[in-house]
């Protein structure tokens, strides 16, 4: 049983770890972006913090109900935790916009019922996990059966913590794994809040247990325990290097979902107003703070400089202020050193000679708060540090083709490989154009939808693996074959000179 049930609270944050909360001597504050003050202390999980979520972990996982339980089982606990959720979505989607500065209009509408609708998936999928039987020659049957991988550590960033958390914890709980959530250390209220509703859910003492910290001493510590049998990390690339190389000691599976810097192709034949919508939503919802940012704009050559002067017109209406006013549509960046690291994309940007049609400061009528005003460069090129590099922020790069060919080269020049969008009148084209883009995902006519069943995840340097639907399934479960023989099927008795 859990020994502690709590209400939502953004005091000090405590851990969570074997159905307990924990608090630590040392703490470190979470800065709330719009003003810069404390939102709240967060306990920061020691390397032996980390050891003993570890250790209750694998103890729930070797010895305790979870895996063992009947999917419906564990289902109906994941409900619960939906059902939980959903009577706090709004406090939740507020807390979410303190943290992390994301607009509530985001976060209330979307990132919430999401989250909500995570656990509902993986619930019903806890009940669906099936095998399969291959018969050989009449003689044998294996039988293919999918069981827990044990332990998983999930890893989060900051820039959608509950909705990235809920998609792997969810997926994790579900095939009978036990998990240590480490959210960012920039934004862990809502993941503590996860804890305290894991808590009411009452679910078995140590199946989810919540650490805190950055990268020294916690993250590190938590991908060198031995203990950990699967990783889920979603975050940047240089990080994901770090944590493939230190999982690559224990041979253990790796998912990253990792960075992106996604070309956005807009054909001559576009219906330009939705491909000015379109491409608004994807480049600066999230306030451009999303790895699938549509950040590189491809605009063919003939419609370039209405399209350009359109886009400038309606990125300087951008309402930027408070995440909190439902009518905000960008808010501030998570920290005032992600301000001034987008800051200085920017002044990359005038150096390298693209021109600034919007934004490229801080708000003047903003003080205290980390804005950067909706941001466009135009007469850009593809070898500018702000077309190769991921800015994740409200700054977008615009930059002209001549062909077809040309954009499709441009786009794929990039490290990275997570998504790409086209738009245009003709279908063929369109599909044509998708087939050829080196990324894990293509919307056509269309910002990004994402369907909890489809495989979500990059190509190149945007990461190994794929999130969703039956895709997450195969990531937590190992796949175990068990041979039989067939009733009356004998098999050669070596060393018997009996026939
Ligand atoms: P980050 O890589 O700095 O941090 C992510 C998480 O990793 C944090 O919890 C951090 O504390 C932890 N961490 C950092 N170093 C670590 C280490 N050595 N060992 C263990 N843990 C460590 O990323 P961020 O700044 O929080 O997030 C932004 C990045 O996340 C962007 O690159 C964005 O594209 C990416 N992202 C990708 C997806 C996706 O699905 N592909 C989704 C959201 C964000």
């Amino acid at each position: 049983m859990i020994a502690a049930k709590t209400e939502l609270r953004a005091g000090t944050l405590p851990l969570f770890i074997g159905g307990r909360l924990q608090f630590s001597n040392k703490v470190f504050p979470t800065i709330e972006p719009a003003t810069g003050d404390t939102l709240a202390e967060v306990s920061l999980a020691s390397a032996s913090d980390v050891d003993g979520a570890v250790a209750a972990a694998r103890y729930a996982f070797d010895q305790g109900p979870w895996p063992r339980m009947s999917g419906g089982e564990r289902a109906a606990y994941l409900m619960r935790v939906a059902d939980l959720i959903e009577d706090r979505q709004s406090t939740l989607a507020e807390f979410e916009s303190r943290d992390t500065g994301l607009p509530v209009r985001f976060t209330a509408e979307g990132h919430l019922p999401r989250t909500v609708a995570h656990f509902r998936y993986f619930a019903e999928e806890a009940t669906r996990l099936v095998g399969e039987v291959f018969a050989l020659d009449s003689a044998y049957l294996s039988l293919v059966v999918r069981e827990a991988v044990g332990v998983a550590a999930v890893i989060t960033p900051w820039n959608a913590p509950l909705s990235i958390a809920s998609m792997q914890v969810a997926a994790a709980l579900a095939c009978g794994n036990t998990c240590v959530l480490k959210p960012s250390e920039l934004a862990p209220v809502t993941s503590s809040m996860l804890a305290d509703v894991m808590a009411a859910a009452d679910l078995p003492e140590g199946v989810f247990n919540l650490i805190h910290g950055p990268a020294e001493p916690t993250g590190r510590a938590l991908v060198e325990q031995p203990g950990i049998d699967i990783v889920s990390f979603t975050g940047g690339t240089a990080t994901g290097k770090q944590i493939l190389a230190a999982s690559a000691r224990y041979v253990r599976r790796v998912l990253c979902e990792l960075g992106g810097k996604s070309a956005n192709l807009i054909l001559e034949d576009a219906d330009l107003n939705s491909a000015l919508d379109g491409s608004l939503l994807s480049m600066y919802a999230n306030n451009g703070e999303a790895c699938h940012a549509a950040s590189r704009l491809l605009v063919a050559r003939p419609i370039y400089e209405r399209f350009s002067e359109m886009f400038a017109d309606r990125v300087g209406n951008l309402q930027l202020g408070n995440p909190l006013d439902p009518d905000t549509e960008v808010g501030p960046l998570i920290s005032e050193e992600h301000q001034a690291r987008v800051l200085n994309f920017v002044q990359s940007g005038l150096e390298d000679g693209a021109s600034l049609l919007a934004g490229g400061s801080e708000a003047p009528d903003l003080k205290g708060g980390y804005y950067v005003l909706p941001t466009v460069f135009a007469n850009a090129n593809n070898s500018m540090r702000i077309a190769r590099e991921e800015i994740f922020g409200p700054v977008a790069v615009i930059i002209p083709f001549e062909t077809e060919d040309e954009a499709v080269e441009m786009a794929n020049d990039s490290d990275y490989g997570l998504a790409g969008y086209i738009w245009t009148a003709r279908f063929d084209r369109a599909l044509e154009l998708a087939s050829r883009l080196r990324v894990g995902s293509v919307s056509i006519n269309s910002p990004m939808i994402r369907d909890i069943r489809v495989p979500f995840g990059g190509f190149k340097r945007s990461g190994i693996g794929r999130t969703g639907g039956r895709f997450s399934i195969t990531h937590y479960t190992e796949l175990k074959t068990i041979c039989v023989p067939v009733q009356g099927y004998t098999f050669p008795r070596l060393g018997s000179r009996e026939s």
